[in-house]
């Protein structure tokens, strides 16, 4: 086993195994090769995880902000000293390739840490005149936090949620999917490393029905999930049952809107981005990209040439500009939404295929003459394929950019800087980027609306999420009681 963990839970500041468990591997997608054996968490487990996390936050919470936020900055230099061994964790993994799990996995959990540690002291109440009495405000944390993360961006995942909530005096019992399960737990060893007290960074494996089993019990006070919308639904609904905060976090079939005065260049290479980095498993892709009429014969031109161009192969050759998908049944659901597109008419512009005979790769695909009503522009793939849709003007594809039950991102190209913005005010989406794609700093607040998600991660945004307001009256004088 190419990456066996020490063992498969990470519980009270140390590595827990329960064969009882159902066994499961993590399969390296590029070869199929299994590069761990794991086994999911029994209800023992899930017990104790938070059992640790209950007795451990009280007094992770009465600390000094400054104090918390020390340990966490540890921990991001740790991981940014370790970049390279936990790129090569999440390149096995994911099949994400080396170049891509370098700059944007590791790199983007530190960068998390960094700035919810620097956040912590900074965090304050209001004071509030009352006209001789006064009233004033205590940030207080919410207790147990259970996340529960995709398979995507595994590390960065559990990087945004443990980050915020640590930071503001929470305990977490993580989750990560079952296809991922490593990296969170060389989080939770680089987090003890640098000081973090037993029972506030729990990891625990398992498919669904653990991430059920948290957010079920009364113990966890909120949920945040990355995962899709039928997910969301199922955790938020849940949720909802024991009236607990909520992050949803969820997919997206996010609109590119080029308009015919854009830079040709910077726009294809931003589709282009927001299509294929990842291989396509990113929810803010720009999956339905809208090109002006003007403009469409030289951006496909010019798409086609710079797709030809793309290495795919060895995800830990750093030459490698394109992985595996991260499953073989990841890639049979991208290859049936293939099929459909041409079924539908849609015309393949390049790709469309399956490469090699044992890795779980597809080519990058882009179709043109793509409609709204074909399912290859409705739903999210989650794969490297772009549809391309033209349109006219402005009215028309700000309407048929919201006419979707989505509403994570938006992209818009144009030289015309008062358009950009007019026409950002009217995209129904959490997050934009204009003459940018897919850029998610972890200073931005990050989320969606509509289907696509409730809630925010990273930001100031994130202290609402992490923290609840606590309000004090103070009487200055004698009651005032008519009886
Ligand atoms: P899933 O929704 O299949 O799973 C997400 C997580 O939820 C997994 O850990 C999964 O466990 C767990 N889970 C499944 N059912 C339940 C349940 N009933 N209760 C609690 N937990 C449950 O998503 P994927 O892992 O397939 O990830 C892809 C999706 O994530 C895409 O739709 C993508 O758009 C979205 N995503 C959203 C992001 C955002 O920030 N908005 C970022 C990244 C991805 P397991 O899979 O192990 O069974």
């Amino acid at each position: 086993m190419r990456a066996q963990p020490k063992a498969s839970h990470f519980i009270d500041g140390a590595h827990v195994e329960d064969e009882n468990g159902t066994p499961f591997e993590s399969i390296h997608p590029a070869t199929g090769e299994v590069i761990a054996r794991l086994h999911a968490a029994t209800p023992a487990i899930i017990d104790r995880a938070l059992a640790a996390a209950t007795a451990a936050q009280a007094d992770w919470a009465a600390r000094a902000p400054v104090e918390r936020g020390r340990i966490l900055h540890r921990a991001a230099t740790l991981m940014r000293a370790r970049n390279r061994d936990l790129s090569v964790l999440e390149t096995l993994d994911t099949g994400k390739p080396l170049q891509e799990t370098l700059v944007a996995d590791a790199a983007s959990g530190a960068d998390a840490l960094e700035y919810f540690a620097g956040f912590a002291p900074t965090v304050t109440g209001q004071t509030i005149a009352l006209g001789g009495d006064m009233a004033y405000t205590l940030r207080e944390a919410l207790g147990v936090c259970a996340g529960i993360g995709a398979w995507n961006y595994p590390m960065q995942i559990a990087c945004w949620k443990a980050a915020p909530a640590l930071a503001f005096g929470n305990a977490v019992v993580f989750k990560p999917s079952e296809l991922t399960p490593l990296s969170a737990l060389a989080l939770a060893e680089i987090l003890a490393e640098a000081g973090l007290p037993a029972g506030l960074f729990n990891v625990v494996q398992g498919a669904g029905a653990v991430g059920s089993a948290l957010v079920g019990d009364p113990r966890v006070a909120k949920v945040s999930l990355t995962g899709s919308v039928p997910t969301g639904r199922k955790v938020y609904a849940q949720a909802a049952q024991g009236i607990k905060a909520a992050t949803m976090e969820l997919g997206g079939k996010s609109p590119l809107i080029v308009f015919d005065d854009a830079d040709p260049d910077n726009a294809v290479g931003a589709a282009m981005l927001g299509n294929f980095y990842s291989s396509g498993q990113i929810c803010s892709n720009g999956t339905r990209v809208f090109v002006q009429r003007g403009l469409r014969d030289a951006f496909l031109d010019r798409l086609a040439e710079r797709t030809a161009t793309i290495t795919l192969g060895d995800p830990l050759d750093e030459a490698t500009q394109m992985g595996p998908l991260v499953s073989h049944a990841q890639m049979e659901r991208v290859l049936g939404y293939i099929a459909q597109g041409r079924a539908e008419g849609a015309r393949l512009v390049c790709g469309g295929t399956r490469v090699g005979e044992s890795g779980a790769f597809v080519a990058p695909t882009v179709f043109a003459d793509v409609t709204d009503d074909m399912v290859i522009a409705r739903e999210e793939i989650f794969g490297p394929v772009m549809t391309v849709l033209d349109f006219d003007g402005e009215e028309e594809v700000i309407a048929r950019a919201n006419a979707t039950e989505f509403g994570l991102s938006a992209g818009v190209f144009t030289r015309d800087i008062a358009r950009a913005h007019r026409v950002v005010a009217r995209l129904q989406v959490g997050t934009c980027w204009i003459n940018a794609y897919n850029l998610t700093p972890v200073e931005m607040p990050f989320g969606g609306v509509k289907a696509s998600g409730v809630g925010r991660e990273n930001g100031h945004a994130a202290l609402e999420h992490y923290t609840r307001i606590k309000s004090v009256y103070l009487g200055m004088g004698d009651v005032d009681a008519p009886y």
